[in-house]
């Protein structure tokens, strides 16, 4: 059997053992320490965004997000429904309500149209959505403008989940950077790692001051423990933000390679009834993961994944929308059909940024022979 290919594993950069081996000579070990403010600063100049806390993951950040926004029991929340329960389980944690907003086709985030129908809705209901959880799918920044126009227009704050988009564009804007709060994670299938972590970014110094307070435990500042509000304990390792200072000096080198190995498909692909994420005018995705859509006639996307994983090929289903997952069936959702349509079609082809050219051979060839003639 080949040696497994899988979908997005970890592409370390050779420095981060530099970077580790100077916290442990330091006796950095602790949680705290020197290399997460050293991170935290590269992410923010990075993404031209004023402040940035690292925490242990992008769930732990996007609920910090909420949190800091004030959400509480009985508020309700907006969120894309085509996402991964990440963007969405910090809600449910603050015992509000979720409300799904379909995708549209374009960039397959979610549908700027439908969100202010969904706010007229609420509105109309008597209840004022408290924030808007605007997802970046597979690395393809969403429709920020109309967004952030809608959002503002309502006065609502609008928390970007770029967990999978960390250097991608929009408009010369990094993704995170156009809300009001943006999220990274740090998670080890996404374009760089930490092993796990992820971080919040906001050029409101009291948002990023306020989860900086709530990551540790809302110590109180006097010499014994008081608190005077819930804590969490949400901290990212000094271990963990030195493995990711050897990852963030490569990011531009890995969207470079993530957006070759999209080009890559495209070009071997497009010709035999595959489609794939469209790209918006004016905006650059990471290319975090390559997503084709199948011509169903041809070829169903469960036959193709179970073929090539008998190849030893990792390729994983779209992320099945949040308003069809059993443990959401409650959550008022406003639907237009194109996420369930993407969910049925499409499926996500290996991408890691250290894939071969053999490696990539291997799975155009491999389609291709399942194709029917
Ligand atoms: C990975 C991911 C998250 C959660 O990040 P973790 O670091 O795994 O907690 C949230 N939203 C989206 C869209 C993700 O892909």
């Amino acid at each position: 059997m080949s040696q497994r290919i899988y979908l997005s594993p970890p592409h370390l950069s050779g420095e981060e053992v530099n970077f580790i081996k100077e916290a442990l000579d330091t006796n950095w070990v602790a949680p705290a320490g020197p290399a997460l403010g050293e991170f935290e600063k590269h992410i923010a100049k990075s993404n031209e965004v004023e402040n940035c806390l690292v925490v242990s993951s992008g769930t732990a950040a996007i609920h910090l997000a909420l949190i800091v926004l004030g959400v509480e029991r009985g508020d309700e929340v907006i969120c894309s429904t085509f996402t991964f329960s990440g963007s969405c389980n910090p809600i449910i944690y603050q015992s509000a309500t979720p409300i799904f907003v379909d995708s549209e086709f374009q960039s397959w985030n979610m549908d700027p149209a439908l969100l202010e129908q969904a706010i007229k809705d609420r509105l109309r209901l008597g209840k004022k959505p408290k924030a808007i959880i605007v997802v970046h799918l597979f690395g393809m920044p969403a429709q920020m403008d109309q967004v952030m126009e809608i959002a503002g227009r309502y006065q609502i704050p609008v928390i970007e989940d770029a967990a999978e988009a960390l250097g991608s564009l929009y408009h010369d804007r990094s993704t995170g950077s156009i809300g009001d709060i943006g999220i990274y994670s740090f998670n080890g299938n996404k374009i760089i790692t930490t092993s796990g972590g992820g971080a919040i970014v906001s050029n409101r110094k009291e948002w990023t001051d306020k989860a900086r307070f709530l990551s540790s435990q809302s110590r109180s500042p006097v010499p014994y423990y008081q608190h005077e509000e819930l804590g969490y304990n949400y901290q990212l390792s000094n271990i963990s933000a030195s493995i990711g200072l050897g990852q963030i000096k490569i990011l531009q080198d890995r969207v470079k390679q993530r957006r070759r190995i999209f080009d890559f498909y495209t070009a071997n692909l497009s010709s035999l009834g595959f489609s794939f994420q469209p790209e918006p005018p004016g905006v650059e995705s990471n290319r975090w993961l390559t997503t084709v859509l199948l011509d169903s006639k041809t070829l169903k996307p469960e036959k193709l994944r179970v073929e090539l994983e008998k190849k030893n090929i990792e390729t994983r289903p779209l992320w099945k929308p949040m308003h069809l997952q059993p443990v959401f069936k409650d959550a008022p959702s406003y639907l237009n059909g194109v996420s369930e349509s993407l969910f049925e079609r499409g499926l996500c082809l290996p991408s890691g940024s250290n894939l071969s050219e053999g490696n990539l051979q291997f799975v155009v060839q491999s389609i291709k022979e399942l194709i029917p003639k």
